[in-house]
């Protein structure tokens, strides 16, 4: 079953999916991402994810490339052709094709779509949070407005890579005072002995993880508190439990920060417990 791509208003075989040599998200990263997990058939938080994405494309000045009504449809276009059922559709839009200049192009110049989708596995995914994963810790070294979902990511590339060359599956990037900002493709959170979440506030420093805003529902419905304040790596080292959230690890347990574990080495019961009844809270559109 050949996979689809949906490219600047076609559907195309995606091993042929291609844009122009001079788009502008190709030559300067000019361009806002989302992603949405698909889960038993629907597409997780997409008003949410939505909502974010027309937030990017406004702070960037980037016009949508398609009408706010008609890019849920095509997202469950490409979900469908696909036959997901659980994974992930992928959506892009850049400022578009224009001859290499830094300055913004001719107005009218139409912003690059592409949406694509791909199926994941979901016992590999209880797998790993049964077994936890482990992160380490880089310097934050990314620009200020971590806030807007660029596909300006080459801080988080290098700071996965350097994450898997250790053996672990995230990295948690660290401010200058020793705490932790987020993930390089996750918010980061950790339990008190308490049974308190803490996570970042989302006014500076980090993204608003769509999965982070759900999780506060979830934590409300199962009666846990939440703190929005800045955690220390030390802090996180000697906490109950560790977790990182996105749209496609949902709530991770972590077992390990920079070689040491946390708590007893084990996926902690919060995490756990939020991870059960996510999908439950989740706004779930139909695929
Ligand atoms: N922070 C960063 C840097 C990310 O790349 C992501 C994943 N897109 C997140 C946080 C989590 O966001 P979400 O829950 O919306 O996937």
């Amino acid at each position: 079953m050949p996979r689809i791509a949906y490219v600047n208003g076609r559907y195309v075989a995606h091993a042929d999916a291609s844009v122009h040599i001079e788009d502008r998200g190709y030559q300067f990263a000019d361009g806002v991402y989302e992603v949405c997990e698909v889960a038993r058939g629907f597409i997780v938080d997409m008003p949410r994810h939505l909502g974010r994405l027309n937030r990017s494309l406004s702070e960037l000045s980037i016009d949508w490339p398609v009408t706010q009504a008609v890019l849920p449809l095509i997202l469950r276009e490409v979900v469908r052709r696909n036959h997901v059922v659980n994974g992930l559709v992928y959506v892009q839009v850049t400022r578009g094709v224009a001859s290499r200049d830094f300055v913004f192009p001719a107005p009218g110049t139409r912003p690059s779509l592409v949406v694509t989708a791909r199926k994941a596995d979901p016992a590999a995914a209880i797998k790993r949070a049964e077994t936890g994963i482990k992160v380490i810790t880089v310097p934050e070294n990314r620009w200020d407005r971590v806030d807007i979902k660029s596909t300006g990511l080459l801080p988080n590339v290098l700071a996965k890579q350097k994450a898997k060359e250790a053996d672990a599956q995230e990295a948690w990037f660290v401010d200058g005072d020793g705490m932790v900002t987020e993930g390089g493709s996750s918010n980061a959170w950790i339990v008190t002995g308490d049974g308190v979440l803490v996570t970042r506030p989302a006014e500076h420093g980090i993204l608003r993880g769509i999965t982070r805003t759900t999780l506060f529902d979830v934590a409300a419905k199962l009666g846990v508190k939440i703190e929005e304040r800045k955690f220390s790596v030390t802090e996180a080292k000697a906490a109950r439990e560790a977790f990182i959230s996105s749209a496609t690890t949902i709530a991770m347990p972590i077992v390990a920060i920079d070689g040491a574990p946390v708590a007893n080495g084990h996926p902690g019961s919060v995490t756990l417990s939020l991870r059960q009844a996510f999908f439950d809270v989740a706004e779930k559109s139909p695929a």
